[in-house]
């Protein structure tokens, strides 16, 4: 199977890393020429200028783009994948996207008799180096078969959420379970910082006791206490997911207040510290609103 892979970033590069390691003769492209030239160059790679030269030739096609905005760009338009994707060829469209966009995207795919799955991933970027991946799955189950053994070289957990665009749903609502873990997680170390617990103990008590979640395990020590702020997932794209489930809680009328009140906050992190900071960086909206900085909490040091 001769694969086009579209989108080298975080996550992109590592994905394409495991694919060329398992042995797919790649082509790879990015709106980076530099990046497009050099992650070629470390996997033995084609570097395709356009997408519709990723796509020439290609069984299948990958994306891994910001978003459902990017991917329709990437797709449509004189250079886009479908001027140059053979006919029955797949799309795995691996990015964070929105259901209803990636349902109107198979059916331009289809047109041109090329079928579309979506395929989001989640794990980040260590899990996206060693290929242990989840990678939820909604589309057409044959197509999916098909895709299997190449999405096996990235991901450990393939799960099929049901037609196309489910995934993409189900990844938004994973991320909104996350977002909203991260966020009460930190309130509760600001609120036991300031009642004089120590964070860090505090990090170990959670993760031996009921309270731990993903958030507690991966992010806090790692990247909140340690002020490191790079676990390589963005606050830009956790607020456009977040934005994403609402969308979905929208339109299927599903009360939603927690699921509100979480994106709000994550959007206001957005508008305080400004675009292309990590993720994890929302801590300090919550250390400014409470007036503690939780690296600085156990010296006893209470400003923001
Ligand atoms: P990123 O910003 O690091 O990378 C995106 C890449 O897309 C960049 O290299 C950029 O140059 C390229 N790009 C942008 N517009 C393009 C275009 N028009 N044509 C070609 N290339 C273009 O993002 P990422 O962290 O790799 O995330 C990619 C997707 O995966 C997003 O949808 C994100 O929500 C999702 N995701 C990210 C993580 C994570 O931990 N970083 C985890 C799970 C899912």
């Amino acid at each position: 199977m001769r694969i086009g892979f579209i989108g080298l970033g975080a996550m992109g590069e590592p994905m394409a890393a495991r694919l060329a390691g398992a042995g797919y003769a790649l082509a790879v492209h990015d709106a980076d020429p530099v990046r497009t030239a050099r992650i070629a160059a470390a996997l033995g790679a084609r570097a395709a200028a356009t997408p519709a030269e990723a796509a020439a030739d290609s069984d299948c096609l990958v994306t891994m783009l910001p978003s459902s905005a990017v991917v329709a760009a990437v797709l449509e338009g004189p250079a886009g994948v479908l001027a140059g994707l053979p006919p029955g060829a797949l799309i795995v469209e691996m990015s964070s996207g929105v259901p209803e966009e990636t349902r109107k995207l198979a059916g331009l795919c289809a047109e041109k008799s090329v079928t579309l799955i979506d395929a989001p991933v989640s794990g980040g970027v260590p899990r996206a180096r060693t290929g242990t991946l989840t990678i939820m799955a909604g589309g057409d189950a044959a197509a999916i078969d098909r895709a299997e053994p190449m999405l096996n070289a990235m991901g450990n957990a393939i799960q099929r959420t049901g037609p196309v665009g489910s995934a993409h749903a189900m990844k938004a609502l994973n991320n909104l379970v996350s977002a909203g873990g991260f966020l009460i997680g930190i309130e509760a170390l600001l609120i036991g910082a300031r009642f004089g617990l120590d964070p860090a103990l505090m990090v170990d008590v959670l993760n031996a006791s009921t309270g731990m979640n993903n958030s507690t395990q991966k992010k806090f020590r790692q990247f909140v206490l340690s002020r490191r702020f790079d676990s390589g997932f963005g606050l830009d794209l956790m607020v456009k997911d977040l934005g994403i489930a609402l969308g979905v809680a929208d339109a299927t009328a599903t009360p939603a207040p927690f699921a509100s009140l979480c994106r709000a906050l994550w959007a206001g992190a957005q508008v305080h510290l400004g675009p292309g900071q990590d993720h994890t960086a929302m801590a300090k909206l919550s250390e400014l609103m409470a007036g503690t900085i939780l690296a600085d909490a156990a010296d006893g040091a209470d400003e923001a």
